[in-house]
Formats: structure tokens, sequence, C-alpha cells
């Protein structure tokens, strides 16, 4: 692992910054010729990063704009593909989120080192030079001197009819992604856990008519009770049992007691899993986050293991498109500065 004292770190920092200043001088010189790229094999790349969403695109981006080869491989699931429209990410907020990576992947492809596959990545391991060999489900296998995970991670749901179809729509865990557009209708919040009394306080600044479903009489302590109540947050006891309303609109929920409550919004946090059979193969260490496990990264989105990267939801606690980028530039101008062995 790439481990750097802070003067170290603050003087890569700024070499970084000062190399991005001068990338429109060398981008003049000859961006189509690559010294390193062109000794390579048609199935060999600098890096390869897998996952062409926010994270893995954004991480590419630096990777090629730095003349070296690179592969995005990409199953096509991002997280959010549930939503019409992503917010709060500068410049695009509202776009489709298929349409910012639409626009990102065709910017990344207008470099000549950049390659993207539409596909699985099954399998990878550390070949005996200390580089990567990626196995596809379609069985094609390509190497990598370095690799990039940004596989980003899956919302476990909770099993009650009619939450599914509502997700990214009427039922959401981001009040910051979509509340501004369901903002003063009648909003509840799922009680999934500890998260979920945190989550429904900060309800009140999108509307006044907030209910807690608590999910059981004692869930809830008389404190946090008084609290909810000193709020003008309603509290309801008797479990959810399903959600109802027209083509992912919310009308209401019926309640295990036989009694509804009417609704248009629903709020829930969720536990997340990685679901992702490389990291484990690659040894990488995860470490707990609030709702679930993630990747072990350093400063430079290394992971434990030398020469691989993360970044984005599959590497940090907090999960927003911003971040998730973020985090990718992060990893790909790390991953890069790591072969010229800084
Ligand atoms: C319903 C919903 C709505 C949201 N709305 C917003 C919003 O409005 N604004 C906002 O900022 N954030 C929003 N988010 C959060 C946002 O979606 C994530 O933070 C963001 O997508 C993370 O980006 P990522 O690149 O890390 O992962 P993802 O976008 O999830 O992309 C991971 C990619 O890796 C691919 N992949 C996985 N495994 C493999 C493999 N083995 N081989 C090849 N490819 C693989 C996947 O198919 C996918 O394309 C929302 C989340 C949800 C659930």
């Amino acid at each position: 692992m790439l481990k750097l004292p802070r003067r170290r770190f603050w003087i890569l920092a700024g070499t970084f910054l000062a190399s991005m200043l001068s990338t429109k001088v060398k981008a003049s010189t000859s961006i189509s010729k690559n010294k390193q790229s062109v000794r390579m094999e048609k199935n060999q790349f600098d890096v390869i990063v897998i996952g062409g969403s926010f994270a893995g695109l954004s991480a590419a981006l630096q990777i090629v704009r730095a003349r070296r080869k690179v592969l995005v491989i990409d199953a096509g699931k991002p997280r959010n593909r549930f939503a019409t429209a992503a917010h709060g990410f500068l410049s695009r907020d509202g776009q489709a989120p298929e349409q910012i990576s639409r626009i990102g992947k065709e910017q990344f492809l207008d470099y000549p080192t950049a390659e993207f596959i539409e596909g699985k990545a099954t399998r990878a391991t550390r070949q005996g030079d200390g580089s990567f060999a990626v196995e596809l489900e379609s069985g094609a296998v390509y190497l990598g001197a370095r690799l990039i995970l940004a596989t980003g991670i899956t919302d476990q749901l909770p099993d009650i009819p009619g939450v599914r179809e509502r997700w990214g729509k009427t039922v959401n865990h981001c009040p910051y992604c979509h509340g501004y557009e369901l903002a003063g209708r009648k909003w509840g919040v799922l009680n999934v856990g500890e998260a979920s009394l945190h989550q429904v306080k900060l309800m009140v600044d999108w509307s006044d008519d907030v209910t807690f479903f608590a999910q059981g009489d004692n869930r809830l302590s008389a404190d946090e009770r008084a609290e909810l109540t000193k709020r003008n947050i309603s509290i309801v006891d008797s479990p959810v049992k399903s959600l109802v309303g027209d083509s992912g609109t919310l009308e209401r929920v019926e309640l295990d007691n036989g009694q509804s409550v009417p609704l248009e919004a629903l709020f829930l946090t969720t536990q997340t899993s990685i679901n992702n059979p490389l990291i484990e193969q690659l040894g990488c260490e995860l470490e707990a986050g609030p709702f679930g496990s993630m990747v072990k990264t350093n400063n430079f989105q290394e992971t434990t293991v030398e020469g691989v990267y993360a970044a984005g939801d599959v590497a940090r606690s907090m999960h927003t498109v911003t971040w998730a980028a973020s985090d990718g530039v992060t990893a790909g101008a790390f991953a890069h500065q790591s072969l010229l062995a800084l």
C-alpha cells in the first residue's frame, strides 16, 4: 500500500494541481501518441476501471487525459437507474441519470487511448508480474497494470408490498436528492433502524405533514416520542403492511391493524451490500459503515491491496453522484501517479 507522510501528500497534491493546469499545453503536442501505450498488446491497459458510472468514468477521464491506455468495463446498472432524474449535481441538476452517464461516456471515448466494454467482470486476479487479469462473463480476459473498482452498491429494500415499484419515485432514501420535487405533500419515514430517527427530524424542512412509522410499539423510547411530538411529527405504531397508489404514485399506506394513513411520499434508509466477488478475490479489506460494508481505502482511494483503487459508493459511507465523481477523480489521478512510481 502507498503510505506517504503528510508533507509528501501535499507535494503530490500540488504536483497534481500543477499538472492539471498544464494539460492544455500537453494536449496540443500529440494526444494520439502515447509512448507507453503503443508498446502494449491489444488486451493490455495501464488501468482497468470496473464500473463505468459516475465514479468510474470520472476516474477514467483523469487517466486518458494523462495519455494512458484505459479500459472501462460496465454492466450498465447504476444505483439510481430507478429514478427519472438526478438532482444536486452541479450543472446537471434534474437530468436523467442515463443522460449524464451517456455524455460522460462520449467525452471519455473522444480520447484515443480510451476503451469501453459493456459487460460484467467476473474475476480479477493478480499476475506474477504484479499486474491484474480481469475476466468478463463473455470469457474475454484483459490485463491492467492498475485496477480501479467503481462497482457501486445494491440497496436492500424492506419486504413490504408496494415499496420496490415506487423506489426512486415516491419511495426514496435521500431528501436532498428527491425531496424538493415532493415538498409540501404528506410525507412518511419508515423506521428501519437508528438512522431513521435522525432522518425524520430532517424532513420538517420539506413538509409540514410528517408521520413516523415506528413499525412496532416498543421501537421508540418516551424521550424519542416527546422529541418527535415537539417537532409536530405524528407517530404511527402499527407496522406498515402495504403501499397503495396508481403507477408509481402513493396515495396511502395500509397498516397491520387494518387502518390506513393517507401518504404521498415515503422515505427510508436502506442497508446496502457490495455484491461484488472481485473485491474478495483480490483480497481488499472491508470496513463497517452505517449502512453496510465498504471497501477500505486511504486518502488516495487506494485499497489495502497495492495497485487496486476503489471509488464511489463502494468505498464510502455517504452517497451522492458528486461524491462518487470526486472520489473517482482522486482514484484516477493517484492510480496514474503510481504508474510513474511517484
Ligand atoms: C433511487 C436513487 C436515486 C438517487 N438519486 C440521486 C440524486 O438525485 N442525486 C445524487 O447525487 N445521488 C443520487 N443517488 C445516489 C447515486 O445513485 C449514487 O451515489 C451513485 O450512483 C454512485 O455512483 P457510483 O459510480 O459509485 O456507482 P453506480 O452509479 O451504482 O455505478 C456502478 C456501476 O458499476 C457497474 N458494475 C457493478 N459490478 C460490475 C462488474 N462486476 N463488472 C462491470 N460493471 C459492474 C454497475 O452496473 C454500474 O453501472 C440515488 C440513489 C438511488 C438509489
